[in-house]
């Protein structure tokens, strides 16, 4: 069998670059995405590989960055028009394969497999991949090549990131020496909690991971270690199945933050990664949820503030972006202003996606829907909210709006 030839797409500093390419005459000066320009205590939520010359880091406060840099620019983030940029994005993948699924915004998997009769080896693919999405967009995109995702994923993470051309193939026969001298925590999923329990086991590479016995880490950590483990060996893992998940318990995600957060365009963003995740499990699962819950708690656990607030949908859905929108209602309905540190997500009346797809009479959403799917089941069995396909499910006013913008885009 002809080996698969996998990319992974990941566009370098994204929000900053897509800001960057509107400010195009001021090329020489640093740029950094901001939740709020106008207050010197807003957060720096993106920073261009200029800014970052200079030491400015994301989440630094926006008053520290100026004093690095007296000439910088900042502005306000734009989520739409990163969504819209990252829709081209796959529309220029799609023009190599029609392979292709959004992993997040800024990141994409693609299956070239065979575009290289017609494109070139996958090396030539990725340079004219880079070419076409830099002079389109002037975004520059790194490409991690492998023969399943897990490669792909840590070719771009660990090499191609690094690397001047942003290139690099990850071998199956080369992991002893490329891969596994690498600290335990460059490995795919693993996780700061999974490192550090790896860790207190004297685990403290790949290459360790790899080595070590599979039944006794079977024994330990069950199937999580074991897919681990074939990671380590460039083994892609089918999939881990969620399909008992409890249709009345929902589908949840929280996250703590490493401080206050009082900006509202700050908060969406943690908002839009709690929702692609929720989703992305959702659709593991393969259930569609039609009530989405929003949480939210300040810092103090003495004083409470916050809500715990749920609104039904207008249909079942696990589409990241229709489950955002909701979610931002909420946030805009019954948020009080007074600073967050814990933000929750969940889905919930989870129904199969079979009944769903059943029921739908709208064809336009059915169609979505499907497509999303389709493009999961031809490249792999991961599950991910394709979270770009599910852009073009926001309310009818919205796609009328970006299909306008992005012509031909909807097929
Ligand atoms: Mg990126």
């Amino acid at each position: 069998m002809m080996k698969k030839v996998i990319f992974l797409v990941d566009m370098q500093s994204f929000y900053a670059s897509v800001e960057k390419a509107k400010h195009h005459q001021d090329t020489d000066r640093p740029l950094v995405v901001s939740g709020d320009p106008t207050r010197r205590s807003g957060v720096i939520l993106a920073a261009c590989p200029l800014a970052k010359q200079y030491g400015i880091q994301n989440g630094e406060r926006l008053w520290e960055a100026e004093q690095k840099c007296p000439n910088l620019i900042m502005v306000p983030p734009h989520m739409q028009e990163y969504i819209d940029n990252s829709l081209v994005i796959t529309d220029i993948l799609e023009s190599v394969t029609d392979l292709v699924e959004p992993y997040s915004i800024d990141e994409q998997f693609m299956d070239v497999t065979h575009s290289q009769k017609l494109f070139g080896d996958p090396y030539d693919i990725a340079k004219h991949i880079q070419h076409e999405i830099y002079s389109k967009l002037k975004v520059v995109a790194r490409v991690g090549i492998g023969e399943n995702k897990v490669l792909a994923k840590m070719a771009c993470d660990n090499f191609a990131k690094k690397k001047k051309d942003g290139i690099f193939h990850l071998k199956k026969e080369e992991l002893e020496e490329t891969l596994w001298p690498l600290p335990i925590e460059k490995l795919f999923r693993a996780g700061g909690k999974m490192s550090r329990h790896l860790r207190k086991r004297a685990i403290r590479t790949i290459g360790e991971l790899a080595q070590t016995d599979v039944n006794k880490i079977k024994r330990v950590w069950g199937i999580h270690g074991q897919v681990l483990w074939m990671n380590a060996h460039g083994v892609d893992y089918s999939p881990i199945s969620l399909s008992s998940t409890n249709g009345q318990k929902g589908i949840g995600n929280g996250m703590t933050l490493p401080r206050d957060y009082s900006e509202k365009a700050e908060i969406k963003v943690v908002l839009l990664e709690l929702c692609e995740e929720v989703c992305r499990r959702a659709r593991m699962a393969s259930v569609m949820g039609e009530t989405v819950t929003l949480g939210i708690s300040g810092a103090s656990y003495d004083i409470r503030t916050g809500f715990h607030r749920q609104q039904k949908m207008s249909d079942p859905t696990n589409m990241t972006m229709e489950v955002f929108h909701y979610a931002c209602q909420l946030l805009d309905k019954f948020w009080d202003e007074e600073p967050i540190r814990r933000l929750h997500i969940s889905l919930s009346s989870l129904m199969s996606d079979q009944t769903v797809q059943l029921n739908l009479f709208q064809q336009d959403r059915a169609q979505s829907i499907n497509l999303g799917y389709t493009t999961d089941e031809i490249t792999n069995k991961y599950g991910k909210t394709a979270v770009m396909r599910a852009a073009s499910l926001l309310p009818a006013s919205q796609v009328k709006e970006r299909s306008a913008k992005i012509g031909g885009h909807y097929k």
